[in-house]
């Protein structure tokens, strides 16, 4: 049986706008097991980019932890890592046992320092001697695809696609079991987009990393190199399975409208015809009552516009947060 690498139960985290809070992401349970590569997809402002901050105990104003627990496993011992302060978790976890690549990291390489100074902070702030680091950097960087020689150089230097391989060398450096990457794909062409994801399964591959949270809007990608898919709507999971069962049957009414509402259609969606989800995601700030989604939902009910329905396994490693499957299996 898999291991569980981290798990988040009932996580609510919330940006505090003056007297205003910003439900991004509601009650948010999951579980990410070893040597696997979950994807979660979703439309923008859904919650995905804040679920990777809260996940890496990235929190930081006007971002609040308003609730749940989040446990990291270190040689299977639990650590309850949302009990400690981000500079505790940054402090005994973070590049080692839990690493992320943020949304446009690659912009946030400063163009003025050197690609190996961000080594030597590493080295630095993990008491490591530098050579050692280095050493390890240079044969980092090969495995990415990129010239030991680029360490030396400055971001600028470096071409789209090379700063984002140097950056996914920097963030495994230190080989975390897990990697958050947050959409590390949506600045790049289509062939940097292939080279990236081909680097990241090769240090999968490799052990370098042993799990991967894939955080994306691209349901292509997520079909080439995941095993299971989260589908988060208005700052809620409401589907998560193994990938090639959601493919063929997505459950939730949100998955079905947003796997069939893809541009170049997977094969099972072709099957099935192009369908586009009506209305907009609903404001966090007074989300609708009940399902979040029954404004917008195609077969909503009564009871939907009430009561909440709650994420529960319907087949084995399958969960839905819809009442349509409210008599199925518990
Ligand atoms: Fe639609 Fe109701 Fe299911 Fe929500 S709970 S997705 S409104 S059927």
């Amino acid at each position: 049986m898999k291991q569980i690498l981290l798990e988040a139960e009932d996580v609510k985290a919330y940006y505090k706008l003056g007297r205003i809070f910003v439900k991004a992401v509601d009650g948010v349970t999951l579980e990410i097991f070893e040597d696997e590569v979950v994807g979660v997809v979703g439309e923008s402002g859904c919650g995905k980019t804040t679920l990777s901050n809260v996940l890496f105990m990235n929190v930081l104003k006007p971002l609040i932890l308003i609730g749940g627990r989040i446990v990291l496993k270190v040689n299977g011992v639990p650590n309850e890592i949302s009990s400690l302060t981000r500079d505790e978790v940054k402090k005994r976890f973070w590049g080692k046992e839990i690493s992320i690549i943020p949304q446009s990291a690659m912009n946030a390489l400063m163009p003025t320092i050197k690609i190996e100074s961000y080594i030597k902070h590493l080295a630095e702030s993990h008491r490591i001697p530098e050579k050692q680091l280095l050493s390890k950097a240079r044969e980092r960087f090969q495995e990415v695809g990129l010239d030991p020689v680029w360490l030396k150089r400055y971001p600028f230097e470096l071409s789209g696609g090379m700063k984002q391989r140097a950056v996914i060398a920097i963030a495994t450096i230190l080989n975390p079991k897990l990697l958050i990457a947050d959409e590390p794909t949506s600045a790049l062409d289509v062939v940097n987009q292939k080279v990236f994801l081909k680097v990241l399964m090769k240090l999968k591959r490799h052990n370098v990393i042993k799990s991967i949270l894939f955080i994306t809007h691209d349901i292509a990608t997520v079909r080439q190199i995941a095993d299971r898919m989260i589908i988060m709507y208005a700052g809620k999971i409401v589907e998560i399975s193994p990938i090639e069962k959601i493919l063929e049957r997505p459950l939730h009414p949100y998955s079905q409208g947003l796997l069939n509402s893809v541009l170049t259609p997977e094969p099972e969606v072709k099957k099935r015809g192009i369908v586009v989800v009506p209305g907009t995601p609903p404001n966090l700030i007074d989300p609708p009552s009940g399902c979040r989604f029954h404004p917008r939902c195609v077969h909503v009910m009564k009871i939907c516009e009430k009561e909440e329905p709650i994420l529960k396994e319907i087949e084995p490693g399958r969960k839905v947060a819809c009442f349509l499957y409210a008599e199925e299996r518990t």
